[in-house]
């Protein structure tokens, strides 16, 4: 059996939402039942890979890491905007915070987010980099 964060890799890696059957809005992380359209929804959510592209909407430096993840800090936690229009907060990591900006554009990353206990279960995440970086 292939270990859990493995499996979860291909959903993760490809950026999957949910699309509304119903309205057509799409939903991130991936939703089981539309939030605007509710019980309606039901068995419609269909899923939907969302474009790892988009732009800073709005972002901060978080100089006091919490705790873990002091060798992290400063960091940049922005609100990205995908290009489907839907709103995401991660790092921006690899840069410098003074490189991010409002309005740059910016790609999704896979990257580990976490170690954890003896066996090394690793979590992924997404994290963005600026999109004039070399990935
Ligand atoms: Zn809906």
């Amino acid at each position: 059996m292939m270990p859990r964060f493995w499996r979860e890799i291909p959903s993760r890696y490809s950026l999957m939402g949910s699309r509304c059957g119903n309205c057509g809005k799409i939903w991130f992380p991936t939703r089981d039942m539309c939030p605007d359209c509710h019980r309606k929804s039901l068995g419609k959510m269909e899923p939907y890979r969302l474009k790892p592209e988009g732009t800073i909407v709005t972002y901060t430096v978080i100089h006091t890491a919490q705790k873990g993840f002091e060798a992290m800090a400063p960091y940049v936690m922005a609100v990205v905007e995908l290009d489907d229009g839907v709103r995401v907060t991660s790092q921006v990591i690899d840069c410098e915070p003074e490189d991010v900006a409002i309005g740059k554009r910016v790609k999704a990353v896979l990257r580990r987010i976490s170690e954890e206990g003896k066996e090394g279960t690793i979590n992924y995440g997404y994290k963005f980099v600026l999109a004039d970086q070399p990935y």
